[in-house]
């Protein structure tokens, strides 16, 4: 006679099976997690796309990109960062333009915003729209828009993902945030959020980071 046999599960056996299941937990729920951002970045890469689209189109009626309209701040900023001075600080970066929306090159402003953004900062980001380049040349921009060039192919940033929150625009280098990926500080917490899809004057998005890459496109060496 041999009872054992019978039996369902063993302790053993059941303590295998839920260990294999939270391995499995560990390893399925990053991937929905990463699957999310994926499809956040790649929504947020089709409004930049129509971005990108309605701004060439404004450009040959008018034979010049659109002015930014700034969120904040009337005044243009005393200096200018590596970065620009982000769209909260009426800097080289300022707003999308809802001129696009207005005069019909754009239905509806859905495509000023990055989804991610507005999912991640919810009922704090309703006026930060794209970031987009006032200084650059086409825009009759003054603040040294012609450093804004990719160096490899000398298109222009045009617009991009970044945003400062109102209670760090102050904080030069500090403050910004990128919707689409996080980066570590050198004390291994992760402070800024680095990746974000850029708007290149050609009508290329890229996915890129924020930091690294804009200072190789100034041909700089990287200094976080
Ligand atoms: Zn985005």
């Amino acid at each position: 006679m041999n009872r054992q046999k019978h039996n369902a599960f063993t302790l053993i056996e059941l303590l295998i099976v839920v260990a294999i299941l939270s391995i499995l937990a560990l390893i399925a729920v990053p991937n929905f997690l990463m699957a999310a951002q994926r499809a956040d970045r790649s929504a947020c890469a089709a409004h930049l796309k129509t971005l990108g689209i309605a701004l060439l189109s404004y450009k040959v009626d008018y034979n010049h990109f659109p002015l930014a309209d700034g969120v904040a701040g009337a005044e243009p900023s005393p200096g200018r960062t590596e970065l620009g001075n982000g769209p909260a600080a009426g800097g080289s970066w300022d707003g999308a333009p809802r001129s696009l929306v207005a005069l019909r090159y754009i239905t509806g402003d859905a495509a000023l915003f990055c989804p991610a953004c507005k999912k991640k900062y919810k009922g704090r980001t309703q006026n930060f729209r794209y970031a987009y380049n006032s200084s650059a040349r086409d825009t009759f921009g003054h603040l040294g828009g012609e450093d804004h060039i990719d160096r490899v192919d000398g298109a222009f940033w045009l617009a991009r993902c970044i945003w400062v929150p109102v209670e760090r625009s102050f904080y030069p280098q500090g403050g910004y945030v990128y919707p689409h990926g996080d980066e570590q500080n050198e004390n291994g917490r992760v402070e800024n959020d680095c990746m974000e899809n850029v708007l290149m004057s050609d009508g290329r998005v890229h996915l890129r980071n924020g930091h690294r890459d804009f200072y190789k496109a100034y041909g700089l060496p990287y200094a976080p």
